[in-house]
């Protein structure tokens, strides 16, 4: 076909028949081949969007000038220059070049962290290639393919629909329109606008209810959305509501600084009678050292190191305020299937009329022992297990392969472990599937609780075959299978107190019931299933409970996180393994009838001391999480089904589970877990704490930092003493050696014990008293310091210059001392673990220390800053300076750590 066809065919998809479709993409129902795919993906490229346009690199550059402090020196520089004072210019304009340049880098860094994190998210596709169903990545979609859709999906590409069931998809990312759309395969005519096209599937749009299945026409720019995304294309900045409160903060602390800068060289000039020129580049070397310039780029790699260490725990961040609120989150709401447990299900258990079989095997090999009472079973003395093998295969989407000796699942990994026990009763699951046709279903769904399935072979023999929560299978029949191939009226409670039993043990229940119908019967309505059904038997699942998940859940409740089992299974069932996981109260269980039948304020009453919610529909977890909040928790939600989403988005932190978990419900949680494991939502909440703290770490560091260096030129601006540190030298000291210090703390690790302290409370500020009191304390001895040690330089003869050269250096070893206490806010730091560091600590302690070195010692140096070398045993006076300010702010610190165990003791 040529460019332009394709083009006109393109646009006639939805106007033709579906075979048309088939023909013209050289395609069949049973899929392309494997060799067929990879060609096409070869001419037609990957099925992707064109990356958003980005700025170049000189305009991401350009923009690190952006701001208002490095306005003011270059303002200054001019003025320097102006009046003749060329080296202090050259060095502001250093300063200037080095703070871009590690910003740029810097952000760099984090983007491309971003990047990464973006293609973890990448859209998985179910497809059917080579007649077998494939998940794939969602950019190897070639035209032809033929794509499977189930509730949840996001559809990967456009697609002519070939075959729905109760399909609805909502499209409002193209039309606008929020209101799902009823999908039908029959074509449109050919100006039905986008919203009419109701044969087609555009890529990027949510399937809310049903199955259905179709051809990819068009991927990639192609697409329907593809065609639009220029003007979706939006670029997260790196930025999270603490973050830019604390930026906000700091642009007002900049212009406040400004403001009281020029106060002070007015007062200096017409007062104090001062040099203007001295005066001038007294307040600039003020501003520079007030004004916490590296702020903004130390917090956005904070996040962005939290970020990935999150991705290394499987926690992928898709909004970036969760990784404030997880830090916060005081209970969990989890799933149990494949959250808490592994999801590798296996049979265990099958009742008939008369008896209860046990099963053995390993993973989803379709063979292993049948027992009853101890004893080997016969399949061919028991012929409704092969009923019962029957309906398990038909009722049934999954499929299993063999590779390497091992058997693998495709599909719900529940209906892997029924294709398995197919095999075990001697059923033929491929033959079974040739025998009988699938002409119609009602695919599962979380609130009905069943899917039936409507079967045709080739000599005119159509059944229904259902299987789903025994409660509401048993609901549907009226009579149950004989063990000799007949039927009898329905024993009810019999089948109650069998599933009861076997749930007791943690095994998941489903029964199995069936139907004969007409032939002449095509299409399945609800009201065949409702009654009359026969059921076959009960069959029981075992899913063990994953070891670190256990672990996991200690941690929470250590660290006074509340964990809540929200789960669709059987009491029984949720209770048991409960149990096993070591929730709080696993006896106490509410269900989804309970929590009905409950008003707001029962539930309020009731909700904190239970931790296990069963049979619960995704409506439940939307009132669970909003009864939580009204307790004033922060509460995180985990959810996989289309139906979570208005659960996950009223949560403070929505969690979606990357591997099971929906595209829909991926699209509305703020966080996704790459191996839906319990014991990962606990890493990212462990994260979470040590990111905030980090955020916190940096804070505390910075501004008495900043406040010191400060004071320091105020008060001799004040009292007429000459400066014990040059404003070129206070650039220096604040641009180069600042910066590179607070940037370690963002690689900071957990503190220890940091998941055995209660979580922070909602909405603590940042900024508080205690932080205050941190910032007046260190700066006050930052000034007593450097003051100290020049008065001792001057009153012992020194010159002017060694007595400055002494002043900075003890600044900026002080510096290095605060910053090893600043590491441990919750601890002592007098552990061998602290005086340790990390590697980026020591780095950027060497790196400070060398630059310090030679800025004392390296005479072209000297001559720039006006240095003079410093004598040995004065140098290790200066060391010990900062032994003192540690002694002193540790003692404190402890003394406060104390003050507050006595309070709330
Ligand atoms: P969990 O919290 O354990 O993940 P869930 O909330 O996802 O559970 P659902 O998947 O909604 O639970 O399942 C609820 C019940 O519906 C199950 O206990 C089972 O009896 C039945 N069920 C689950 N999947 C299917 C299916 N594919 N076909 C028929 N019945 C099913």
């Amino acid at each position: 076909m040529t460019e332009a066809a394709k083009n006109a065919k393109e646009s006639a998809w939805y106007a033709s028949p579906v075979e048309e479709a088939l023909h013209d993409l050289k395609t069949h129902a049973g899929g392309l081949s494997m060799e067929d795919a990879a060609a096409r993906l070869e001419e037609y490229g990957p099925n992707r969007l064109p990356d958003p346009a980005k700025r170049s690199v000189l305009v991401r550059f350009a923009l690190h000038f952006h701001n208002i402090l490095i306005y003011v020196l270059l303002g200054s520089a001019a003025i320097t220059a102006a009046l003749g004072h060329l080296i202090d210019t050259l060095v502001i304009l250093a300063v200037v070049v080095a703070n871009a340049v590690i910003g740029f880098v810097q952000e760099g860094k984090a983007e491309r962290a971003m990047d990464a994190i973006r293609k973890m998210l990448a859209l998985k596709a179910s497809v059917l290639r080579g007649g077998e169903r494939r998940a794939v990545e969602g950019d190897s979609l070639v035209p032809g393919d033929i794509v499977l859709l189930e509730a949840g999906d996001k559809v990967p590409a456009d697609l002519r629909l070939l075959r729905v069931s109760s399909l609805q998809i909502q499209e409002a990312i193209l039309t606008g329109e929020s209101v799902p759309v009823e999908k039908h395969i029959r074509p449109v005519k050919p100006e039905a606008p986008l919203g009419d096209r109701v044969c087609m599937a555009y890529s990027g749009t949510l399937v809310t209810s049903g199955q259905g299945r179709g051809i990819v026409v068009a991927t990639g720019a192609g697409t329907e959305i593809g065609k639009i995304s220029g003007m979706l294309a939006t670029v997260e900045t790196l930025t999270t509501p603490l973050v830019r409160q604390m930026n906000a903060f700091a642009k007002w602390l900049t212009v406040l600084i400004l403001l009281i800068a020029a106060a002070l060289l007015v007062f200096g000039y017409v007062v104090g009678h001062a040099d203007f020129a001295e005066m001038f580049m007294a307040v600039v070397g003020l501003s520079v050292a007030a004004i916490p310039e590296g702020l903004p780029a130390v917090l956005t790699i904070t996040l962005a190191v939290g970020v990935q260490a999150m991705a290394r725990r499987n926690a992928i961040v898709r909004r970036l305020p969760a990784i404030e609120t997880l830090g916060s989150v005081s209970v969990i709401c989890t799933d149990k299937t494949g959250t808490l447990t592994r999801n590798e299900m296996m049979v265990a258990s099958v009742v008939t009329n008369l008896h209860t079989f046990a099963l053995d095997g390993t993973g989803y090999e379709p063979r292993g022992a049948i027992t009853l009472d101890n004893a080997a079973a016969s399949v061919r003395e028991h012929r409704i297990l092969e009923e019962l093998g029957r309906s398990a295969v038909l009722c049934n989407d999954a499929s299993l392969h063999e590779r390497d000796s091992v058997w693998h699942v495709e599909g719900d990994p529940m209906e892997g472990a029924l294709l398995a026990l197919s095999g075990k009763v001697g059923i033929d699951w491929r033959t079974e599937l040739v025998t009988w046709t699938r002409t119609d279903a009602i695919p599962f769904d979380a609130r009905h609780r069943f899917m039936a399935i409507l079967n045709h072979d080739h000599e005119n023999h159509a059944f229904v075959s259902v299987k789903g929560a025994p409660e509401q299978i048993l609901a549907m029949c009226s009579a149950q299978r004989t063990a000799a191939g007949g039927t009898e009226p329905l024993v009810a409670e019999y089948w109650h107190a069998r599933a009861e039993a076997i749930a007791a043990q943690g095994q998941r229940v489903l029964a199995f019931a069936v139907r004969p119908v007409d032939p002449a019967h095509t299409v399945l309505e609800f009201s065949d299933v409702e009654g009359g059904l026969t059921l076959v038997g009960l069959v029981g699942l075992i899913d063990p409970p994953r070891p670190e998940a256990i672990e996991a859940v200690a941690h929470c409740r250590s660290a006074g996180i509340r964990v809540k089992m929200i789960t669709g299974d059987h009491r029984g069932t949720a209770a048991a393994i409960g149990r096993q996981i070591g929730l709080e109260n696993p006896d106490r269980v509410l269900t989804g009838a309970d929590l009905d039948a409950m008003g707001d304020a029962e539930l309020s009453a009731c909700i904190l001391d239970t931790d296990i919610f069963a049979r619960t529909s995704p409506e439940h977890k939307l009132r669970l999480v909003m009864a939580l909040q009204a307790h004033g928790l922060t509460v995180a939600m985990t959810g996989d089904g289309v139906n979570d989403a208005p659960a996950l988005k009223r949560a403070d932190a929505g969690i979606a589970m990357g591997l099971k978990g929906s595209e829909a419900a991926k699209e509305a949680a703020e966080l996704v877990l790459a191996d839906d494991n319990f014991a990962s939502i606990a890493a990212a909440v462990r994260e979470g704490r040590t990111v905030y703290d980090n955020i916190k770490k940096v804070i505390s560091w910075t501004l008495p930092t900043n406040a010191g260096e400060a004071m320091t030129i105020v008060v001799a601006l004040l009292f007429g003493m000459s400066l014990p540190i040059t404003p070129v030298q206070i650039l220096w000291v604040n641009l180069i050696t600042a910066i590179t210090l607070g940037m370690a703390l963002a690689f900071e690790p957990t503190e220890e014990g940091t998941m055995r302290r209660p979580p922070r409370r909602r909405g603590e500020p940042l900024l508080t008293g205690e932080l205050g009191w941190h910032i007046v304390f260190v700066s006050a001895l930052f000034l007593g310091g450097v003051f100290g040690i020049y008065t001792y330089a001057t009153d012992r003869g020194y010159p002017v210059e060694l007595a400055r050269t002494m002043a900075m250096n003890t600044l900026v070893v002080m510096e290095i001392f605060h910053l090893f206490f600043i590491r441990n806010i919750y601890g002592t730091s007098l552990t061998w673990e602290a005086a340790r560091g990390t590697k980026v600590v020591w780095a950027t302690v060497a790196t400070v220390t060398a630059a310090q070195f030679i800025i004392t010692y390296l005479p072209p140096l000297q001559r720039v800053f006006g240095t003079h070398p410093v004598p040995f045993l004065d140098g290790v006076l200066i060391v010990a300076i900062g032994v003192a300010l540690f002694a002193i702010i540790e003692t404190e610190k402890q003394l406060r750590l104390r003050i507050w165990k006595l309070r709330s003791e």
